[in-house]
């Protein structure tokens, strides 16, 4: 069992690029020892593995938003956690989630009917839990922690998340360009988990291809960049910003300078695996 007891472990850090060294979006909040999963990158279920976190002990998945790189992971943890032995599983996500769960449970209906065949009871599986929402408030959702939404900046719906526990504040900003939604959301939290994604680096760096600079500009309008990540930890006065959804071949100290420049608190370059206790 991973070692933390309240705080945040990264599971994957990476982006829609494939990447051997950060796995798809995915993180785990810790309450009290009580995992909760925030979106489902590919790869989600091995790094819980990695991360002595089993994934049968995950009840509660949260998804910030519905684009691929935050779900490609759903199949397998859906399907490995039930054959690990869960039996109880409620995912909250914004309108649209209980459409994609069904269709994710229509593509397997064959085999999970097969494993249902073998002895394996449907609870877990068949019974999910699925709560929506679409518009910024409190969420209930039956975890230790006050949960509030906001809307972010991107290009389908998206949410940021603000849990607050007894005695400690940690917040999601899934994926966004800069928004007073995130300031306002993240204010005075202890952990800020933001997206960082617009670093400068990889085949964006020194192009002068047309086609990449089309790109760049455009991705502008959908994630921050490390100094933008820092102004938004700044303004919000938060302790610690852990900074993540990285490009390929990222360069962690130029991502930490960057962020730096503009927030006086600690700024973390997440990586994959990484534990942040409160
Ligand atoms: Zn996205
Ligand atoms: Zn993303």
């Amino acid at each position: 069992m991973s070692e933390i007891k309240n705080g945040i472990t990264m599971l994957g850090t990476g982006s829609p690029r494939p990447d051997l060294e950060r796995s798809g979006p995915a993180q785990v909040l810790h309450i009290n020892g009580m995992p909760i999963l925030i979106d489902c990158g590919e790869g989600t279920t091995a790094q819980l593995l990695k991360a002595n976190i089993p994934p049968e002990n995950v009840n509660v998945l949260m998804f910030t938003h519905l684009h691929s790189d935050h779900f490609f992971g759903y199949g397998q943890f859906l399907l490995g956690g039930w054959g690990r032995g869960r039996r109880e599983l409620t995912v909250v996500g914004p309108k649209g989630i209980k459409e994609f769960h069904e269709t994710v449970i229509n593509m397997f209906k064959d085999d999970i009917a097969y494993r249902v065949s073998l002895g394996r009871p449907e609870n877990g599986v068949l019974d999910v839990n699925i709560i929506e929402f679409d518009e910024p408030g409190e969420v209930s959702v039956d975890i230790p922690a006050k949960v509030s939404i906001d809307e972010m900046v991107h290009n389908v719906p998206t949410f940021g998340f603000r849990f607050e526990m007894d005695n400690n504040v940690i917040v999601f900003s899934g994926d966004t360009a800069p928004t007073p939604n995130i300031v306002n959301l993240a204010q005075g939290a202890d952990i800020l988990v933001q997206d960082g994604c617009l670093a400068k680096t990889g085949i964006y760096r020194n192009t002068t291809d047309p086609e990449l600079l089309k790109i760049w500009e455009n991705l502008q309008k959908e994630h921050c960049t490390p100094g933008q990540a820092g102004d938004i930890a700044q303004e919000a006065g938060v302790k610690k910003l852990v900074m993540t959804h990285f490009l390929p071949n990222v360069i962690p100290e130029e991502v930490k300078e960057e962020a730096e420049e503009q927030f006086d608190g600690e700024s973390i370059v997440g990586e994959d695996l990484m534990e942040i206790s409160v």
